[in-house]
């Protein structure tokens, strides 16, 4: 195949051309390209769960090199306070060499292909004036040909993908075509994993969808193993539904949190009796407490105000508080809730005659995910429910917690101002 002998090189990826893909009669080489395209998929898949960013450039640069027939491929990250680009990951032998080294953007190969956010072929690099030796002579490495594209997430260019040297022939658009399919994922999952880095809530939310998942994919092999009674079958498939049913939980109660974390929660004032929305979140949990053989109490202030505030916010604390008040009681036991003023505020607390919380456990009960160890012998939950309705009584200028212990069960109360303003809501549970 005849060397491309172009000084400069394509600004993009050339229209196509006869030799692509390599096929005997001059086609494009289909069953190859399926073969990439596979390939390809495969790697997204494996790109798309990886969360760790080092092991995910390795990946990305390892599938780079195999799927253009490289013998090397590097990936270079884009340093926005330096404008500089830094060699993140490498096949290169001796890729230690070259951790954190920087090129700069103006007069780099590299620095080209994020300028321009355009894929570049560069076939003879000794002709090329953009490229710059230095490299080379740190690692040892000799570098003739480069296709190098950038990669792009939500608009922004964040770096430049590059395969080095092909092995066999000179490297063509459909080089570039893959390199960019490739890019593109990859940029996506660097992305990714930076914000995952970020977000706490993300990896808890992870670690906390592990167990229900766990105990899914168990429960429904089990249940294809022929030996199993109808019973036993059965009582899986009840598992199977209490499982999802956490699942689902958790997605919403994920979803609640993350609005409220990030300052995205909407908070809509309306004015109220507090009265009637203690009695119509008492009716909801109601068929539940008669399951349990539980008595509901009400104790309201005469003359309770009316209050301004978000009604639908205020409900689902109201709905928690109660729905913990059944889950954690003992059968048979009672639910009191109620309701009196102070000037400008209104209080409201509902006391249960269940496990109680011990001492340790009182100060943990508003972080995220924390259950008290002995809670899932009573009821399923996801440890979110309090440290939402915290983030929603504080946003509403009130506060949430425990009154001391009495003889028996626990106490929960929330007080709120009659008029309420938003607060902003503080970075901490
Ligand atoms: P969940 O009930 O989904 O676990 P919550 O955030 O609502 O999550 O509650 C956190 C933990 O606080 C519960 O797991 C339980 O250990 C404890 N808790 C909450 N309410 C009560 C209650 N009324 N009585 C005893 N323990 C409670």
């Amino acid at each position: 195949m005849a060397r491309a002998s172009t000084r400069k090189a394509p600004s993009r990826a050339p229209a196509p051309r006869k030799r692509r893909a390599a096929g005997n009669n001059g086609q494009p080489d289909y069953p190859a390209l399926m073969a990439r395209m596979e390939r390809l998929i495969e790697i997204s898949h494996t790109l798309a769960s990886t969360l760790d960013q080092g092991k995910l450039l390795r990946q990305i640069v390892d599938a780079a090199r195999e799927l253009t027939g490289s013998e090397a491929s590097s990936i270079l990250l884009l340093d926005p306070h330096t404008d500089e680009l830094r060699f993140e990951a490498t096949t290169n032998l001796r890729a230690a060499e070259l951790e954190g080294v920087t090129v700069p953007r103006a007069g780099s190969i590299a620095g080209w292909i994020v300028s321009h956010t355009e894929p570049l072929l560069v076939p003879d690099t000794s002709k090329d004036k953009r490229w710059d030796p230095g490299v080379d002579e740190m690692t040892a490495f000799h570098t003739r040909s480069i296709v190098g594209v950038p990669l792009t997430a939500r608009e922004q260019t964040i770096g430049v993908l590059e395969a080095l040297n092909k092995q066999d022939g000179l490297y063509d658009e459909d080089d570039a075509t893959t390199l960019t399919w490739l890019a593109a994922q990859a940029a996506v999952a660097i992305v990714n994993a930076r914000l995952f880095l970020q977000s706490d809530l993300v990896a808890e939310m992870v670690h906390e969808l592990r167990t229900p998942l766990t105990a899914l994919m168990a429960t429904s092999h089990l249940l294809l193993r022929p030996e199993m009674n109808d019973e036993q079958r059965r009582e899986l498939v009840n598992t199977l539904q209490r499982e999802t049913r956490r699942l689902s939980q958790l997605t919403t109660d994920f979803l609640d949190m993350a609005r409220l974390e990030s300052g995205r929660a909407r908070f809509r004032f309306e004015i109220f009796r507090m009265a009637d929305l203690i009695d119509e979140c008492i009716e909801i949990v109601r068929p539940q407490a008669t399951e349990r053989g539980l008595q509901v109490t009400t104790h309201l202030e005469a003359g309770l105000p009316i209050v301004e505030s978000d009604r639908d916010k205020v409900k689902q604390v109201m709905l928690n508080l109660l729905t913990n008040a059944v889950k954690y009681n003992r059968p048979n036991g009672s639910i009191t809730v109620e309701a009196s003023t102070s000037p400008g505020h209104v209080r409201i607390s509902v006391a249960d005659t269940g496990k109680g919380i011990p001492a340790a456990a009182a100060t943990r009960l508003f972080e995220k995910f924390y259950r008290a160890p002995d809670s899932d012998q009573y009821a399923s939950g996801t440890g979110l429910g309090l440290p939402i309705a915290k983030r929603i009584i504080e946003a509403l200028g009130g506060d949430i917690g425990l009154l001391p212990a009495g003889a028996e069960g626990s106490t929960f109360f929330f007080d709120l101002p009659q008029v309420a303003r938003l607060h902003a809501l503080s970075h901490e549970v």
